[in-house]
Parts: structure tokens; sequence; C-alpha cells
């Protein structure tokens, strides 16, 4: 009498992650590299590392370093320039790769995904098995190594790709689990970035034992409302979040409203600097640029605005976008005006221009630069640091100097429409 069912396992997520992503591809495409120390980057000495080789890291390179200290790190060092064109190709691989255990894929960045596989277990065997399999097919068919992570939660089966890494696998029972966590270091906690650690060592909660121990009530009022509850959840192996698998993007955007109306048009000005920041690095993790930037901002009496501009060519540059965004903020004359909300959205999504990226990294291009404005090259490394930086730490951490004063709670700030289907803030290759 029964149809199929969906078999629930206590463990159906799978956290599946490149190893050195780019570095790896790198080394794959040129057999020169293999065993090499590689840092794929700008050659120039103002870039930094957007990825390491396992090689050079066991010099001390890490990505978002700047590529002078790496190469003083690691005197034989190979940099490689970035070819963002393949990476998305092999990601496309890794993503079909996937999708063929189980349509839940949630992709974070272009090497890095979630799975829900509790509906393919009748069909492929248990988590474990599946991630092993999974392996195997990554390595035989794309030739590069990844590392997953198998648990009852996103935030364990993260922790334990990070934890497998490099080349490995790693599965926690769910009745494990809590006892599991006690002995690691509090950072290892989704959410958990440097300042909260810091906050967190100052109370003496240096495990997330101690953090499991501690009165939600306490934790809340040393890390904040919001995140102290999250964290106390996550210390017990609490994460209700599910896998929501991603459809093709065709507009990326954040809006916020304010507490109370706003007629500052400094403040307004920060807000939307923040929201566009946000939304152009989730725009580079997934790989793509855009054409179009709307600003949307709902007046105290509910009236919307909106202005949107179209650019000659597709941009992921940060100071490019921010900047068209703001111009058409300053186009809508707000200045006495009680404002309720403000968004800013990307659309007319697709690749970065190849030209663009090519100029991107051509030092002497650069140097007909003479009106003063930093060059491309610079903005694209900025970009890529404050991008690796938010992958590890999270993203309250890295804004625009001018936003360094503006101390909000994060998890106020932004909040995505209904019509962006990115997810995920992590645009490094950080392992
Ligand atoms: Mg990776």
């Amino acid at each position: 009498m029964s149809g199929p069912t969906r078999t629930s396992h206590p463990e159906p997520i799978l956290h599946v992650d490149m190893d050195a992503f780019y570095a790896s591809v790198e080394q794959l495409d040129d057999p020169a590299l293999t065993g090499a120390p590689v840092a794929v980057g700008s050659p120039s000495g103002r870039g930094v590392v957007a990825a390491a080789s396992y090689e050079a890291r066991a010099f001390g390179v890490r990505s978002a370093m700047p590529m002078v200290r790496a190469r003083r790190l690691c005197p034989g060092l190979i940099v490689v320039p970035p070819r963002f064109a393949r990476y998305r190709e092999v990601s496309g691989q890794l993503m079909a790769v996937l999708r063929d255990v189980t349509p839940l894929v949630e992709p974070l960045s272009l090497d890095e995904a979630f799975l829900d596989v509790g509906g393919a277990v009748q069909l492929f065997g248990d988590p474990p098995a599946i991630g092993a399999a999974i392996r195997i097919r990554v390595r035989s068919e794309l030739g590069l190594p990844c590392s997953v992570g198998v648990g009852p939660t996103k935030s364990i089966a993260k922790l334990l790709s990070g934890l497998a890494k490099p080349d490995g696998l790693l599965h926690w029972p769910a009745a494990e689990v809590t006892t599991r966590l006690r002995p690691l270091p509090v950072q290892l906690l989704w959410g958990a970035g440097p300042r909260t650690t810091e906050r967190l060592v100052e109370h003496g909660l240096t495990t997330i034992g101690d953090v499991a121990d501690t009165d939600v009530r306490l934790l809340r009022r040393v890390v904040g409302e919001s995140l102290g509850g999250q964290l106390h959840a996550l210390a017990h192996g609490i994460d209700p979040r599910g896998v929501e698998p991603a459809q093709e993007a065709r507009s990326v955007s954040a809006e916020t409203t304010f507490d109370e109306d706003v007629d500052d048009p400094v403040v307004l000005e920060r807000r939307l600097q923040r929201l566009a920041t946000d939304v152009t690095r989730r725009l580079r993790a997934q790989g793509l640029a855009a054409r179009t930037v709307t600003v949307k901002v709902r007046l105290a009496d509910h009236r919307d605005m909106t202005r949107s501009q179209t650019l000659p060519r597709p941009t992921d540059r940060t100071h490019e976008l921010v900047a068209t965004g703001q111009a058409l903020l300053r186009s809508l004359r707000l200045e006495r005006s009680r404002v309720r909300l403000v968004g800013f959205r990307l659309s007319g999504l697709g690749t970065p221009d190849a030209v663009t990226q090519l100029a991107l990294l051509d030092d002497e291009g650069e140097a007909t630069e003479a009106d003063g404005h930093v060059p491309g090259e610079r903005w694209e490394a900025l970009d890529r640091a404050a991008d690796a930086i938010v992958a590890r730490y999270g993203a309250p951490s890295v804004s625009f100097a001018s936003l360094l004063d503006d101390e909000e709670h994060p998890e106020a700030a932004s909040h995505s429409d209904a019509d962006s289907s990115a997810s995920g803030v992590s645009g490094s290759d950080d392992g």
C-alpha cells in the first residue's frame, strides 16, 4: 500500500567544500604546479592572496594576506593570476554532481554547498556513505579534492568539513554532538567573529561547553540579544535553519526599515552604503556581475520612490556599484523628507566581463589612470580581501572606513527581499 516515503535520518545535512579551490584548479590545469607552493592573486606587489595551495600554507601563507608578505614567508611561492571564468566552469561541474544526489542543494559560494540528503537515503545509502561517494565522484570527474562534513544541522556539517580538511570526511552522530562540541574553542561556533570571541573569552568562556553552560540571559548581555540566543542554541547543537535550494538569481537585494523615521541624509547615505556593500559581496560570492543598480526609498507616509541606472557594462566592483547607488539616492533629493525604509538592488546579472577582468589585472593600464582615483586592481584586491575576511569572521567585522563609527546590530542591518536567492556571504576561497 505504501508509496515511496522520505526516509528521515538523524544526520541528513552535508557540507561539501573544495580544498584550496582556486589554487587546486590552477594545479590541475598546469601539471608544473603540482606539489608546488601556489598562491592565486595578482602578481603585482599590491595584491592579496585569494587562495593558497596546501604546499604554500605549510609556509604560513593564507588567503587575504598581502602578496608581499606571502612572498616573504615563502620565497619559492608561485603566484598565478586568477581565472574566474574557469573557476565558475568548475563550480558548475561541482554543483551538477551535487544535484545528481538531491535537488536540495544550497550553494554558499562557487566551491561549497549544503545538501539535505534525508530523502536520498533509500536510493544512495546513509549520509556518510553519500558523502564518501560525492568525494570519489568529485575526485574522478573534476580531478579535485574536497572535504565533507556530515551532521544533524548546517552549522555542525560546516564545522566538520572544516575540521576534515584537507581531503577528508567527518561525521558526528546526532546523539554525540553536544558532548563532542564541548572541548572545542568558542570561535568555531558559527557567528562567533573575532570581537564576539574576544568578549566571550573576557568573560571566561573559552570553550563551546562554557557557552553551553552559561545562562542565556548572561550571554545576551555579553554579546547582544540575538547573537547571545543563537550562540547558546548552537553550543547545544541546536540549529533550526534548513537547506534552502537556490534558484537562478535574477536580482540580489537588501533593504532596511528604520526603527524611527530618518531625516538625516548622512545617516541615510551610510545605511545605503552598508546595504550596497553587503549586496555586492553576495553578488561576487556567486561569481556574478550586475549592470543595473536600483535604489528604493519609502517615505514616512508610505510612498515609495525608486531610481535605477544601467551601467555600460556588468561589474562586480564594490566602489562602482556603491557610488552609483549613492548618486541615485542624491538624485531623489530627500533633504527634508522623513524616510522609513531604504533598499538597494542589483539586477541585469551576468558574468563579469572578461575584458574588464584582464584590464583590472594589467599594471600598465592602471598607470594611465591619472585622475587620482584608486586603480581598478586595488579595488579588486580590497574587495577580495574584504570578502575573505567576511567569509572567515562574518559580516560585521568589515565595512568601509566611513561606516566604522556606525555601530549597529548586524542582524538588524539587512534583510533580503523575497526575490533574492542569494544566501551566505562566503566569497573567498578559504580552504
Ligand atoms: Mg573551499
